[in-house]
């Protein structure tokens, strides 16, 4: 069954096949409208032996789309009945029997067609039933897929901020360790400069000290 308005419900296929001029089995069966839209749904059937393969499933084979009273077996037993007089010597008991096969298969045709509408309503709401019941599947399947796209969706939208988190970690940790290797180094160029600066002290002081004038020792 394809639940899918844009194609025949039953084959899949995209193109209806033309309706047959008027008189033809549909227009005749109020379910379906001429151009083969199941009415009250959104589907359609290409054909008539799409119709009929779909209420197959839940209808006696004896009274098909296609089927007639004389298609059924009990008519073709009605049917055979007067041959069983063809040899009779009597022409009134030919006739009478002749007669009586008419009112029977008169009656036959009539009750035939008031059991071939039943069968078809009852098939055809089985049908409905059926489509009812395979939407609600589709619909519990769809929602199901939905939910765990959006699980999906979930647990990537987290790992995405999880990694985006340890960037942001990382990018810390690199900018501190930076950080802490400029203070190294002024600290070292500071040490350096006040080695220096001792040093041009103490050289200075001894040369300060080697002029300074000393008091003499008598
Ligand atoms: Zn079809």
């Amino acid at each position: 069954m394809h639940l899918d308005p844009t194609k025949c419900l039953f084959c899949g296929t995209f193109t209806k096949q033309p309706p047959f001029p008027l008189g033809n089995n549909f227009t005749t069966y109020p379910a379906i409208d001429a151009d083969r839209n199941i009415i009250g749904t959104q589907y359609w059937l290409c054909s008539d032996q799409c119709y009929d393969r779909a209420l197959a499933p839940h209808i006696d084979p004896n009274f098909g789309i296609f089927k007639s009273a004389k298609d059924h077996p009990l008519f073709k037993r009605l049917d055979s009945i007067p041959n069983e007089f063809d040899k009779d010597d009597e022409p009134s008991s030919h006739w009478l029997a002749e007669l009586e096969h008419i009112g029977a298969t008169t009656e036959f045709h009539s009750e035939w067609r008031k059991i071939h509408k039943q069968k078809l309503d009852s098939a055809h709401q089985a049908l409905l039933s059926d489509i009812k019941y395979r939407e609600e599947q589709k619909r519990i399947a769809d929602e199901q897929k939905a939910t765990v796209v959006a699980q999906r969706n979930a647990e990537r939208e987290l790992t995405n901020q999880q990694r985006q988190q340890d960037r942001e970690e990382q990018r810390r940790q690199r900018l501190a360790e930076r950080e802490e290797e400029t203070r190294r180094r002024q600290a070292e160029r500071q040490r350096l400069i006040d080695e220096k600066q001792a040093q041009e002290d103490a050289k200075r002081q001894a040369e300060d000290e080697k002029w300074r004038p000393r008091p003499f020792s008598l």
